[in-house]
């Protein structure tokens, strides 16, 4: 019986199209899963100590039968990405509840209401079948996979399909993710394989990447105009590090906060001058649980006055309860507060009197549509987005990669090999990466190698 193995050798040893097209799909892979029997194990403990290396299981599960508009693809590298931290430590809701509602939609939604999850909202790899409806992808095609699931049969998925009424993230709100040696998508979350990255390269940007096209580059969120200020909170993590991208790249100013020396250099080479490190200037915007500071506002306020001479035009937020008063506050007159999440709490607080006095407006955004993910893919094809790739774990570490991000204790993106089996393969065009540069593709790697 084939198994993944196989399909990793073909890969890797360079078989042409057809000979992928011609390989038998596995009945089982290996895959990074939590399961349903285990939704409770962590009840009673606080966040910090529910722990992704005790809930992330590998192991082999069957492969599902493949619908007309979905794809097989084989997982050559994927990415953490902070909704697995969310699924592993089953906050706020085990991710199950998505499965089991999915699964009362259909026939193949039934696919999905299964023991296991199989998690991962990134990847990159090679496409090995494709179902009868799907046109624009054959076997062979490299490829990478953006996370934005949506059923385009729905009228309600036309006019921007993050509105569509059946919209979810594959690998957090469906099964069969891409921390994984193969994954299941929708033929519309594929999108070419920049030819310049190796795989983990290439497997590490399109949900951040594009949450953070979306956030600032789009209109349907903040889109920047040149010249604009923007204070990005998190500036090295995994939205960050694309944002301050953007900024630099669209002729604003990025204001980044950081937490350490080290971001802050790593900042400063990605050309951020203005840096703020909010633990060595001891910012601390809540006195206690239920009283926010102030002053402290104010004082962060002054210190990006003091750094750029303004108040930020746009302030990019996803930390939530913790820095959310302030982002309000600091926000110019007329600016905007962006805001995708909240990490540190979703039930948020701020000051209406400083928004609506100032006529401050708070946008929401999630992920990307197809075209905005595939724009922000282009823009990583053609070497204008850089990946901020700075650790890779094979998937056998997944839990402590994982564990990694919810203790905030990397930065940028850390990628995971699944079939590939060392780093640096796949990069198709040597001669564009050199043009591009490999110091600026490889700026988070060696600095997370320091
Ligand atoms: P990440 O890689 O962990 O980066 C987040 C950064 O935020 C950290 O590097 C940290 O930077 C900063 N931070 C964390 N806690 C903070 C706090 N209390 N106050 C100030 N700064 C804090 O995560 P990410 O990938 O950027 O994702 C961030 C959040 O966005 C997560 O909750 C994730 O689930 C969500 N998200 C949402 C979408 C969407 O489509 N809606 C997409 C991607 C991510 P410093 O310690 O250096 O300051």
């Amino acid at each position: 019986m084939p198994d993944m193995r196989d399909v990793a050798q073909a890969i890797l040893s360079g078989a042409p199209a057809e000979d992928i097209a011609a390989l038998p799909i596995p009945e089982s892979y290996r895959a990074a899963v939590i399961l349903r029997d285990e939704a409770d194990m962590f009840a009673g403990l606080p966040s910090e100590e529910k722990d992704p290396r005790k809930s992330l299981h590998v192991q082999e599960v069957a492969t599902p039968e493949l619908a007309p508009d979905e794809a097989y693809v084989a997982v050559m590298a994927s990415a953490i990405n902070f909704n697995t931290v969310w699924t592993s430590i089953f906050e706020p809701l085990p991710t199950f509840g998505f499965l089991d509602r999915l699964g009362k939609e259909s026939r193949w939604g039934a696919r999905h209401a299964l023991p296991y999850h199989v998690v991962g909202s990134d990847g990159a790899g090679v496409v090995l079948r494709v179902g009868d409806a799907v046109r624009n992808w054959k076997p062979g095609d490299r490829v990478t996979i953006h996370c934005n699931h949506v059923d385009d049969q729905d009228p309600s998925a036309h006019n921007d399909s993050m509105l569509a009424s059946n919209q979810r993230i594959w690998g957090f709100e469906t099964n069969f993710g891409g921390l994984a040696d193969l994954t299941v998508v929708k033929a519309n979350q594929l999108m070419p394989k920049p030819a310049h990255l190796s795989w983990e390269e290439s497997a590490c940007n399109a949900l951040c990447n594009s949450t953070s096209y979306r956030m600032l580059v789009s209109a349907h969120a903040a889109p920047m105009k040149q010249g604009d200020t923007v204070l990005v909170w998190g500036a090295t993590g995994g939205l960050g590090g694309y944002a301050v991208q953007y900024v630099l790249n669209g002729g604003g100013t990025p204001v980044g906060v950081v937490s350490s020396a080290d971001k802050v250099a790593l900042l400063n080479e990605m050309g951020c001058e203005a840096v703020i490190d909010r633990k060595s200037e001891g910012f601390r915007f809540w006195k206690d649980e239920h009283t926010q500071d102030e002053g402290e506002w104010r004082r962060l306020g002054k210190r990006v006055r003091e750094l750029v001479g303004t108040d930020p035009d746009i302030v990019f937020e996803h930390p939530g309860r913790q820095t959310f008063g302030a982002s309000v506050f600091v926000a110019a007159r007329g600016g905007t507060i962006v805001t995708c999440a909240a990490t540190s709490g979703f039930m948020i607080e701020y000051d209406n009197r400083h928004l609506w006095m100032k006529l401050k407006r708070i946008v929401s955004s999630h992920f990307a549509n197809y075209a905005e993910a595939w724009e922000a893919n282009s823009l990583v094809a053609k070497g204008r987005i850089q990946p901020i790739l700075s650790a890779v774990y094979p998937l056998t570490e997944v839990g402590e990669a994982a564990f990694q991000v919810h203790h905030n204790l990397h930065e940028g993106k850390l990628g995971v090999l699944c079939l590939a089996s060392q780093e640096g393969l796949g990069i198709d065009d040597p001669a564009f990466r050199e043009q591009v540069g490999e110091d600026k593709i490889t700026l988070f790697r060696r600095h997370g190698a320091a």
